[in-house]
């Protein structure tokens, strides 16, 4: 038997491989991996395939896609290997085959040999599975095997008396065994159940801490028996708390979420926080953050740091709702942190997608404008795309961006070509020189810096919503910036009020 306390931490993400993930588990495997790295431990991934009319192909790829792009790093699994595989259940069978056969030889468990019509029978009658093959003797059940009957095995649990847990989330459990059944632990076609299988698994892997979904609690004392009747010693165990739709009602959704946030629609899928722009440091300090604190009402901290503080048992029991309004919040506090040449490459590929060639040596130019401003990597091509775009095919926009709110065809004139001249005699190009001298522009014209600035940002980017103005027409040079005001003054030209 391995002696768990002295031990090294050993704990697990166990996903079925159904389809691709949910964000639900990705944070229950957070939670496991820091507190892997906290005690200097391993993190082992292990698929749970016994369900194979669930599997679905190809997602086992998808799980490990989402732990490569949040950086989750695994020490053991399908792909990585390890010294306790292999790591898909699909492939241990035979491991559980002799388990769930040694717990029936030692009377734990039994051959039951109820038929699709018996089952239904008992469920009519509402009680479940009334343990009828549980005690037929030796001699019958080897008749019925010898006859070709199917069967499955079924763990015996406790009639009477109560189960004791602890979990290090919620303290001590208990649970009354008059209440439980005798749960299948392998299948007619000789596949474990989950009871079995991760259980087997567990013990074999050496997992020191089992964290898994709250779900699981009414299961537990199920697991804890069948733990005491092959007599090794137990893991410990923390039940997590799910997460909950946005508006606090029922568990988080699988299917991708229609409720909007500014009027976007909400990320579930690990794939849709990439596809959407997200920043994988946001969204891992996004997960940890619901159901933990790092306390110091601090809401930004590092996964270095979240990992120094981690602790399994500072968890919060209750199941959160999904606080979606955090999201975007976060993810602008990272790009505005981000490292330029960091984000430079990060929003190449999205820029890209959306058409545009980038040249990196602009893009390191334009990156201190926008992540100031950037809600998620996607925003970038609206707002700055045309920064990219082939500058000899620019055209003037329509008169009704050219003239701001409160602004006439003749005003809008009047602030292009008096800022035509002043823009070309300054000494240097500078976002700060413009800056001083387009404020004094528009105290000589009588209007508010806000309709001189932003009748200039809508001549050179052609957009309402763009990076500040200056520094936008210094990146793009004073040459491109004048040929721009003046193709939008001769646009002007064909105007009336
Ligand atoms: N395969 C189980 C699930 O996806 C794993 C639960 C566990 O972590 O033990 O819910």
């Amino acid at each position: 038997m391995n002696d768990l306390r002295s031990a090294p931490v050993r704990t697990r993400y166990a996903p079925s491989p159904t389809g691709p993930q949910h964000i639900g588990g990705i944070r229950s495997a957070l939670f496991g991996w820091l507190y892997a790295r906290r005690h200097g431990g391993q993190f082992i991934l292990r698929i749970e395939d016994t369900d194979q009319k669930r599997t679905v192909p190809g997602a086992v790829e998808l799980i490990q896609e989402s732990f490569d792009w949040l950086g989750i790093d695994i020490d053991e699994g399908p792909r990585e290997g390890g010294e306790y595989g292999p790591y898909v259940q699909s492939d241990r069978l035979e491991l559980y085959q002799s388990w769930a056969k040694r717990l029936v030889a030692q009377g734990h468990a039994y051959k039951c040999f109820a038929t699709a019509e018996e089952l239904s029978e008992m469920r009519a009658l509402g009680r479940g599975y009334d343990r009828r093959y549980r005690d037929i003797p030796d001699w019958q059940a080897a008749e019925l095997e010898a006859q070709g009957k199917s069967y499955v095995i079924r763990f015996k649990m406790p009639q009477s008396g109560v189960t004791v847990g602890a979990d290090m989330i919620r303290g001590q459990v208990e649970f009354d065994n008059t209440q439980l059944q005798d749960a299948v632990i392998l299948k007619s076609d000789g596949y474990p159940t989950y009871h079995l299988a991760h259980i087997v698994d567990d013990y074999h892997m050496r997992i020191s801490h089992v964290t898994r979904a709250v779900e699981w609690l009414p299961s537990f004392p199920l697991h804890l028996s069948i733990w005491e009747a092959l007599g090794w010693e137990k893991p410990q165990f923390a039940h997590l708390p799910v997460m909950l739709n946005p508006n606090g009602k029922g568990k988080l959704s699988k299917r991708r979420q229609q409720f909007a946030e500014s009027g976007r629609s909400v990320p579930v899928l690990a794939r849709e926080f990439m596809e959407a722009g997200y920043l994988p440091e946001a969204v891992i300090n996004f997960l940890i953050n619901i159901g933990w604190n790092f306390g110091d009402d601090r809401e930004v901290f590092s996964l270095n740091e979240a990992i120094e503080r981690f602790d399994l048992k500072d968890v919060n029991p209750a199941n959160s709702a999904y606080p979606i309004k955090k999201l975007d919040w976060l993810n602008s506090q990272y790009m505005q942190r981000a490292d330029v040449d960091k984000l430079a490459r990060r929003l190449k590929p999205v820029l890209e997608s959306a058409g545009y060639r980038v040249d990196e040596e602009r893009l390191r130019q334009v990156v201190p404008l926008l992540q100031v401003r950037l809600k998620t990597l996607r925003d970038a091509a609206p707002m700055a795309g045309f920064f990219f775009a082939d500058w000899s095919t620019f055209e003037a926009p329509p008169h009704q961006i050219l003239i701001q709110r409160k602004m006439t065809v003749d005003g809008a004139r009047m602030v292009l070509s008096r800022s035509l001249p002043t823009l070309e005699d300054l000494e240097d190009f500078s976002a700060a020189a413009q800056h001083a001298a387009m404020t004094r522009l528009a105290k000589d014209l009588g209007l508010k810096n806000g309709q001189v600035f932003g009748t200039l940002r809508a001549a050179v980017t052609g957009q309402r919503v763009s990076p500040p103005t200056f520094e936008t027409m210094e990146i793009l040079g004073r040459d491109e910036s004048l040929r721009r005001i003046k193709l939008a003054l001769e646009s002007l030209a064909l105007a009336t009020n």
